[in-house]
């Protein structure tokens, strides 16, 4: 164990990740904590907040990266930062043992702990996934999927016609969730903008694919805009597969599986897997003495304190997509609050206030009672969807719900104006079509430069 002199004695708040609930938590407590003699500390492997309903524009590279996250030394000035993992909790000690960024670890006695490790993609034990597949959970994962699928139009056009160029331009999204379908027709429309741009490919020479194991997509609105969705996608060229499930991508060859009778659904192969087939909460908890439910999500009440069969548990508080919160509002999955923002951010705020009324008696401990306002999505440059408090929204008034109901929810006033400012940008520029290259090699150019040529030939 690393020593612990770096870090504050204070009787300590420790949020455990600095996503969504973390940022707020911290946020309105810091102040009045360090005020009161102590200390809010956030732990989290990353020194930002990530915007995830951001992630499919900045793959469509309508946003830039960085303005799609929130630093923590930036906002949150009165709060003890760790970059570092928690990899787990003594409740009953009051300690949590972190895995700090050069690999020592710390054990942290805390007051009070708030776990925010919100979640991680689910996925199932499907051969090769692992090895083709991404995500679209994170900043890298977005970043890197613009890249990939800019360099494999730019490299394809340099192909002849046959097996090879069509891998290289085949685009596949599994889930057809928000995230999927945002993903997917984000990146359509990018890449329509690319060939646009690039005189030896038209863009019937590329595919994309969606493959869904249920009859419709979009749970989150209603039938009838799902059913809009899908046939617009398809108008655009985008393959929509629905009761479709993937078997196999191994060597990246998918093979499908019809999901009413699992017979075989046809197969191709792709150099561009993008998996967004739902979450599951941050495994995290396992290492924690809290009560876990059958989704592997840590028990709360509707005051945000984790709850075993005793009831609360003292000093220990819980929000987002790692916890089961019950959905006061009669809506839910199960009679609990869906993994979103929406609840994420409100969560994080109420349970602020329930930490400083049960800690300094400021108010008094409420319960966290919201009821959906609905869901906006974009599919593209001046398309979306929208089911807003029940009213259904397509097309161009949809995107633009999307758009102000996205840019206002941007944590920070600077971090808001950023990205107002880069669609503004847009608007009058263009997306930026540019594939950074070399990325995961930056050094390659300077280690040639600076290899002696005697070396060179000898290595060679
Ligand atoms: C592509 C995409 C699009 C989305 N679009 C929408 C949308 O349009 N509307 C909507 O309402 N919701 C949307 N969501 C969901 C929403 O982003 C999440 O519900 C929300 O971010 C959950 O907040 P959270 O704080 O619980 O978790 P997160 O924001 O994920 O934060 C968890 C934090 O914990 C950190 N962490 C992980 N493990 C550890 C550990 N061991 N120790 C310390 N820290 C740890 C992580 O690094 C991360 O910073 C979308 C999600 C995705 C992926």
């Amino acid at each position: 164990m690393a020593s612990t002199t770096k870090f504050s004695d204070r009787p300590r708040v420790l949020v455990v990740g600095g996503g969504y609930v973390g940022l707020y938590v911290a946020k309105n407590l810091q102040k009045k904590v360090k005020d009161e003699g102590g200390i809010v500390t956030v732990v989290d492997p990353l020194p930002y907040m990530t915007y995830q309903p951001f992630l499919p524009e900045v793959a469509a590279g309508t946003i830039e990266p960085r303005d799609a996250v929130v630093s923590h030394r930036m906002h949150l000035k009165n709060t003890e930062l760790i970059t570092g993992k928690v990899t787990s909790i003594n409740h009953a000690a009051r300690t949590a043992v972190i895995e700090l960024s050069d690999g020592e670890s710390v054990e942290l006695p805390y007051q009070d702990v708030v776990l925010a490790a919100g979640s991680i993609t689910r996925t199932f034990p499907i051969p090769g996934l692992a090895e083709a597949g991404i995500g679209m959970k994170s900043i890298e994962e977005a970043v890197g999927t613009r890249n990939q699928v800019l360099e494999r139009i730019e490299t394809a056009s340099l192909m002849p016609e046959g097996p090879e160029r069509e891998r290289a331009l085949t685009f596949v999204v599994v889930g057809g969730g928000f995230a999927g379908i945002e993903t997917l027709t984000e990146l359509e429309d990018m890449a329509r903008d690319a060939v646009r741009n690039n005189n030896r490919l038209r863009r019937e020479d590329l595919r994309f694919v969606l493959i869904e194991a249920m009859g419709r997509v979009m749970p989150e609105v209603k039938p009838d805009q799902a059913e809009w969705v899908v046939s617009s996608m398809r108008e655009r060229g985008i393959e929509v597969l629905l009761n479709t499930s993937l078997a196999s991508a191994e060597n990246g060859v998918l093979k499908l599986i019809n999901m009413a009778d699992k017979s075989p659904a046809g197969e191709f192969a792709t150099d561009t897997l993008i998996w967004t087939a739902g979450v599951q909460a941050n495994p995290m908890v396992r290492a924690t003495d809290f009560p876990i439910d059958d989704r592997g999500r840590v028990r709360a009440n509707a005051e945000l304190r984790i709850t075993g069969d005793d009831g609360p548990i003292e000093g220990a508080w819980a929000a987002g997509d790692i916890s089961a919160v019950p959905d006061l509002s009669g809506g839910g999955v199960g009679g609990f609050c869906v993994p979103n923002a929406q609840h994420a951010v409100r969560q994080a705020k109420q349970l602020a206030k329930n930490i400083l009324a049960a800690r300094y008696g400021e108010g008094s401990v409420e319960e966290y009672n919201h009821k959906s306002l609905g869901a906006v999505a974009g599919l593209g440059q001046y398309k979306g969807v929208a089911n807003i408090m029940g009213f259904g929204m397509k097309g161009f008034p949809a995107w633009l719900a999307h758009r102000g109901y996205h840019g206002l929810a941007m944590p920070m006033f600077e971090r808001k104006f950023r990205v107002i400012l880069g669609w503004l940008m847009n608007v009058t520029y263009g997306r930026d079509l540019t594939d950074l290259r070399n990325l995961k090699n930056p050094r390659q150019s300077f280690v040639a430069a600076a290899t002696p040529p005697k070396k060179k030939e000898a290595a060679s």
